[in-house]
């Protein structure tokens, strides 16, 4: 007879990414606690097929319906069902063969299948901040009606997420969001006109996708930060900082109304949130190094250049006015780092781009989920325009 299982089934959408990668490893390392249910990846069918082989899910996606036959052919005798293609993403998120999606994967392509998740009423480990940027109150909104909790991934929110365990009925005066500062940190405009993608591509402390690394060397990162921060947290901008803490040891702090200040800290690894948000409430035990004060002695901290690295000075603006105004930023940010990362543009051109942008799409105060889809193609037609793509 079928044994009820313990394991959470997890569905990981983006299975191919850093992320993606980085939870398998801990689904690995807890094969009582967790299995994968689910992977899904845009066109990296190999390493799909080996995740497959490996972790045995009940099904997988690939983006890509080119890759749909090696991927078939490849794990029909494993009996594991294969998809294809951008519908079936939303159609598997639909399913109910799991019991949490970890939102793995990267900007806008990640919206719609987390809320189809969300409707399904599946617990959701949100790594893609892109979601919520886009679409923050309607997102938490659908989550409210469904009674499905969002744990978030990235680090800061984790940490803020940590911080407010067993403090639901205090108030917070603010979240402070620890940002590394990038590869860029202390350099000026005329540095940053010449820097090539190669060395944005050198994070100094995490080893992360090429989309957020780039993100993580304009600011960009913690200006959508910011904004998923808002929206997960149902905060005012003005109860939002940012800091420059260079080592990421401190990986956010909350500031309650007594003026007392909770942080969370460790050394920077990913799988620690990722586990965090797969057990959570529990905390489960690992062998990842630890913070030794012996080996980081000085936790330093400054405000963030926003005249040098304006991206954050744009999501700023952004979190303020609120409205599609983060929906069409978000779009032309994924645009222009893609055409940075092609060699197309400069550094300083990303900024321009996006402002532009931000400039010329009408801005809606109320925008329904139509409208952000309609904000979203428009700033991308518009951003691609200003690259010739
Ligand atoms: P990666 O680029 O490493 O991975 C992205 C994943 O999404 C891959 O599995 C990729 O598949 C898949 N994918 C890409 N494009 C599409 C698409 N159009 N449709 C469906 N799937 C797609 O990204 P990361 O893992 O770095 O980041 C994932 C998300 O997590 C981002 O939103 C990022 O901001 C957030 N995040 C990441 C952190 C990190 O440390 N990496 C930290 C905090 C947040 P394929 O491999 O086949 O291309
Ligand atoms: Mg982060």
């Amino acid at each position: 007879m079928h044994q009820p299982s313990m394991q959470k089934r997890i569905a990981i959408f983006g299975s191919t990414g850093s992320i993606g990668t980085q939870a398998l490893d801990v689904i690995a390392a807890n094969p009582t606690l967790f299995s994968a249910e689910i992977l899904t990846a845009q066109q990296n069918e190999q390493l799909l097929i080996e995740q497959a082989k490996r972790f045995r899910p009940n099904m997988v996606v690939i983006g890509d319906p080119n890759k749909y036959t090696i991927v078939k052919e490849a794990l029909d005798p494993l009996a594991i069902k294969v998809f294809a293609g951008v519908a079936a993403l939303e159609e598997v998120a639909a399913l109910d063969c799991y019991d949490q999606m970890l939102a793995a994967i990267v900007g806008y392509a990640g919206l719609r299948p987390t809320l189809a998740a969300i409707r399904n009423r599946k617990s959701i480990a949100l790594a893609n901040k892109e979601t919520l940027v886009i679409a923050g109150d309607i997102v938490m909104q659908t989550a409210f009606e469904n009674k499905v909790p969002i744990i978030p991934v990235d680090s800061e929110h984790s940490a803020i997420f940590q911080c407010l365990v067993g403090e639901v009925h205090n108030k917070i005066e603010k979240v402070i969001l620890t940002a590394s500062g990038g590869p860029f940190l202390g350099k000026k405009t005329n540095y940053l006109v010449n820097v090539k993608k190669e060395h944005a591509l050198q994070h100094p402390n995490w080893s992360m996708g090429a989309k957020i690394t780039i993100d993580s060397a304009t600011l960009m990162n913690k200006g959508l930060e910011m904004i998923e921060a808002r929206w997960l947290f149902n905060l005012k901008p003005s109860e939002i900082q940012v800091v420059i803490h260079p080592q990421s040891i401190i990986h956010s702090l909350v500031q309650f109304h007594d003026g007392s200040i909770k942080a969370q800290m460790s050394l920077p690894d990913m799988k620690l949130p990722i586990q965090y948000a797969l057990a959570f409430p529990n905390r489960i035990g690992n062998q990842f190094p630890r913070y030794d004060f012996k080996s980081v002695r000085h936790l330093t901290f400054e405000d963030p250049d926003v005249k040098t690295f304006r991206n954050l000075a744009l999501a700023m603006e952004a979190l303020e006015k609120g409205g599609n105004l983060a929906c069409v930023m978000n779009a032309a940010n994924e645009i222009v780092v893609f055409a940075f990362l092609k060699n197309r543009i400069n550094f300083l051109d990303m900024t321009t781009i996006i402002e532009k942008t931000m400039q010329r799409i009408p801005f809606i105060q109320h925008p329904t989920l139509e409208d952000y889809f309609e904000s979203d193609a428009a700033a991308r037609n518009f951003a691609a325009d200003q690259i010739n793509l």
